[in-house]
């Protein structure tokens, strides 16, 4: 159906996540001091750190949540380069067997900080082997079945577990218990915004006045690899029509042709809404028949599409289901029809 991404949208999309993934890595800021915003973050984090550091022991073991792009990886890569730890990046579906966490777990290397991404993808037997690994730097290995089981305990080299998640709600309270800091990350308000794009203009060599990164930063949905990505399009179209510069007309004439609108709206972000609005009177609606109709993941729309119409004002979550607001409506310059919103269950 015509709500659906096309196969082409959905080429461009992934190609442009390899080249952005790519650029991303030279953006990447280095240190506390470079990561721009979530002030509140940064200082307790600057506390925790110096604090590890005065008693000479390890960081704890810290949960970062949050909506994807925010800065969570980065944000692990900073804590271990400021506690002096290698850090190994791995991800919660990457393990298909406990003797690969174990593996990982047992190496021999002091001071050093392991980053799961997406930890709340590992799998439940694996995530047990990880409590006592944090709290006491311990495995339980089991040899054998029945009367001849045995057990062994295998002592590890301390280290700080760095956990991500887009989705808090979904890891189990024993895990999350072990974490003893928990950070939230939130979008970032336009301002940061401009200024992670000012930054990154310069890193890449990109002309762009303060207009222009207002434009792009303003459009960029509260996150930073967005605002990374939308630069490095709209330089493009600046390019080929012969602007030296960014200004905030170049950017509003590049964002438009991008199909980004005037709230960073993308267009599977407009077929979502449009969606909730034509086909289920403006809702309630369950996520899976909305992830049906759409043709995409129920994660998909959950951690990436939603989060933002929510922080936006255009959609509400509730017992029953997706709903849009009135905002949304105005938005998409749609009527609802009489008795359309709010009747009830339209599923
Ligand atoms: P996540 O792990 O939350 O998905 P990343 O850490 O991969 O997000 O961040 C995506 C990109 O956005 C990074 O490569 C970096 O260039 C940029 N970025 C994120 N947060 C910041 C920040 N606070 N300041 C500057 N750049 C940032």
């Amino acid at each position: 159906m015509g709500d659906a991404m096309d196969h082409e949208d959905r080429l461009t999309a992934a190609a442009e996540q390899t080249e952005d993934r790519r650029a991303d890595a030279s953006l990447r800021p280095h240190s506390l001091d470079e990561f721009i915003g979530q002030e509140e973050l940064k200082e307790n984090l600057r506390v925790f750190i110096s604090a590890a550091r005065q008693r000479g022991e390890v960081l704890d073991h810290v949960l970062l949540h949050g909506p994807p792009g925010l800065g969570k990886t980065t944000l692990a890569q900073i804590l271990a380069a400021e506690m002096g730890l290698e850090i190994r990046l791995t991800s919660g579906p990457a393990f298909s067997s406990p003797a690969e966490l174990i593996a990982l777990l047992s190496e021999q290397a002091d001071r050093r900080a392991i980053f799961i991404d997406e930890i709340h993808r590992l799998n439940r037997v694996l995530e047990e082997h990880l409590y006592p690994a944090m709290e006491d730097w311990r495995i339980e290995l089991i040899i054998d079945k029945g009367p001849n089981a045995r057990h062994f305990n295998l002592q590890l080299e301390p280290f700080t577990l760095i956990g991500a998640t887009t989705r808090a709600g979904l890891i189990t309270s024993a895990l999350r218990s072990r974490f003893g800091i928990v950070c939230h990350l939130d979008f970032y308000p336009p301002g940061d915004l401009a200024v992670i794009i000012t930054r990154s203009a310069r890193i890449l060599g990109i002309g762009i006045d303060e207009q222009g990164a207002h434009e792009i930063a303003r459009r960029s949905r509260g996150t930073p690899r967005a605002a990374n990505r939308l630069l490095r399009r709209v330089r493009d179209f600046a390019q080929v029509a012969g602007d030296s510069i960014i200004t905030g007309e170049v950017a509003d004439a590049g964002l438009t042709r991008l199909g980004v609108d005037k709230l960073g709206l993308e267009n599977l972000d407009r077929h979502y809404l449009r969606l909730i609005m034509e086909h289920f009177g403006g809702g309630p609606v369950g996520i899976q028949n909305l992830a049906v109709s759409l043709g995409e993941e129920q994660d998909t729309l959950e951690d990436v599409i939603e989060p933002f119409l929510i922080q936006a004002g255009l959609l509400q979550r509730t017992p029953r289901g997706r709903e849009v607001t009135p905002a949304a409506w105005r938005h998409l310059e749609l009527e609802p029809r009489p008795g359309d919103q709010g009747r009830g269950s339209t599923q």
